[in-house]
């Protein structure tokens, strides 16, 4: 075939990837449609079109994106490692930066959490994580205990049991996901509880928690799978010490708390992980992936308490191998990345940017509350989201709301700036780099956005 897609033929490239690209989400009945748009180059927050148009990356790709696109230091790393060591099977040799890297994460992991599992992405992260826990119960003799907790719009990945752990119902009629080993808890969005005060939704959660775990029996409940905000099911942040409680539970009842930090870890809400410095919590094991390479290369991984390693480990191992692992789990080239990227947030002090900033970028965001057809705004560090409504005086329905967010999205686009639009939510979560003047440049044109979308609604244009 003669149909290569070419940089300079931008409209060429985006029929060829449809033609020839079974993508992610992909919308099956539209799918030989081009419908997505070709990004050619990337520098700092900005990304560029095939057309040449300039766009804020307001989700920084997919909340990756942190020390922002073409820094150098890291492609010279990706380069360095590629031309001295490009690959090394971790399952019977390690590498320098892998070595390295470890060491560094367990500097910075809240705790004991000293030993990191290094995989590909995210779900294989979580994946892993959900792996060990099996591993550890059935070592520990405890066969019955296999059931992990999980709450409804979390989102944990792709792989079949990460999917199957994801409470995103809308995915659900598509796929045949085991629900056998997952129970599901409510999200902790206190906008399902009317009327309730955020202590008496604390103790509505924990109590479905303590509830839960007493119908299914202690002895079969493996671990509570959480993200400390949950991300992709809309920005939604649990009461204070919400996961403190539900820690404490575990804690009591012998299962362990995976805190699912894809998103949150490598400085989106100013920390490197957020499960203790923002959430005030200590995890049984985290889970990592998208910013630990600022998204350059694949990397993922988990960091697990070393308590919870002694149990399974030397003599109580009998003999015993954790054979779960990937090809190119622990590369060389991804862990050469990750390693620059963390010297770079550490040397531009991003971390103690993102804090001094994100009340900032929260106010501004705030003040697209005052637009008719902005339903709720919230937001913790650099993550944000505007959920739109049809007008706050008119409850719209769920189709409705969500063809809004879609038509506030292609304004956007059209004025500057990538939104992730889910279902009816608006998502920013910016490069870590972004700075005030950049910020609101961001909002202005999401209130120009919503606004056009306003009057779309109005004269009868969105259905
Ligand atoms: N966990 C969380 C919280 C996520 O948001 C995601 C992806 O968005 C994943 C896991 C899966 O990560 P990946 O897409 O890298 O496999």
């Amino acid at each position: 075939m003669n149909s290569r897609p070419r940089d300079s033929d931008g409209e060429t490239a985006e029929r060829t990837a449809a033609r020839h690209v079974l993508f992610p989400a992909q919308d099956m009945e539209h799918f030989d449609a081009p419908d997505r748009a070709l990004l050619t180059r990337g520098e700092g927050i900005y990304v560029y079109d095939s057309r040449g148009r300039r766009l804020i990356d307001g989700p920084a790709g997919m909340w990756c994106t942190q020390v922002g696109y073409g820094r150098r230091e890291i492609a010279d790393a990706l380069a360095d490692q590629a031309l001295t060591l490009s690959y090394n099977s971790p399952w019977y040799t390690v590498n320098n930066p892998a070595a390295e890297l470890a060491a560094r994460i367990a500097e910075v992991t809240p705790g004991d959490l000293n030993h990191v599992f290094f995989t590909t992405g995210g779900s294989t992260a979580v994946d892993s994580a959900l792996r060990f826990t099996e591993f550890y119960n059935n070592m520990l003799g405890r066969p019955d205990k296999k059931v992990i907790l999980c709450r409804m719009e979390g989102y944990h990945g792709s792989t079949h049991l990460t999917a199957a752990c994801s409470g995103r119902a809308g995915n659900w009629p598509y796929f045949d996901v085991s629900t056998e080993r997952v129970s599901f808890l409510s999200a902790p969005n206190i906008r399902l509880s009317p009327g309730a005060s955020e202590a008496e939704f604390l103790e509505s959660l924990v109590s479905e928690f303590e509830q839960r775990v007493a119908q299914l029996g202690p002895h079969r409940v493996a671990a509570f799978l959480a993200e400390p905000l949950l991300a992709s099911g809309g920005v939604l942040i649990p009461p204070r010490h919400y996961h403190r409680r539900i820690k404490a539970l575990c804690e009591q009842h012998d299962i362990l708390y995976i805190s699912d930090e894809v998103v949150t870890a490598f400085g989106r809400c100013g920390y490197w992980f957020a499960s203790q410095d923002v959430f005030d919590f200590m995890p049984d094991i985290i889970t990592f992936a998208k910013g630990v390479t600022s998204g350059y290369v694949p990397l993922g991984g988990f960091a697990i308490s070393e308590r919870i390693l002694a149990r399974v480990t030397g003599p109580r191992a009998k003999g015993a191998f954790f054979t779960n692992g990937y090809t190119y789990s622990g590369h060389p080239v991804s862990c050469a990345a990750a390693l620059a990227n963390m010297a770079l947030i550490e040397r531009e002090g991003l971390l103690l940017h993102v804090r001094t900033l994100s009340p900032y970028f929260q106010r501004q965001l705030g003040t697209l509350r005052e637009l008719p057809n902005v339903a709720d705004v919230r937001g913790i560090g650099l993550v944000g989201c505007v959920e739109c409504g049809v007008d706050a005086q008119v409850p719209g329905s769920p189709e409705l709301n969500q063809a809004i967010a879609r038509r506030v999205d292609r304004y956007c686009f059209d004025l500057g700036l990538i939104v992730r639009p889910i279902g009816s939510m608006c998502v920013l979560s910016p490069p870590l780099i972004i700075t005030e003047r950049q910020i609101d440049d961001a909002v202005s044109i999401l209130r120009e956005a919503l606004v056009r979308a306003h009057q779309d609604w109005q004269r009868g244009d969105i259905r």
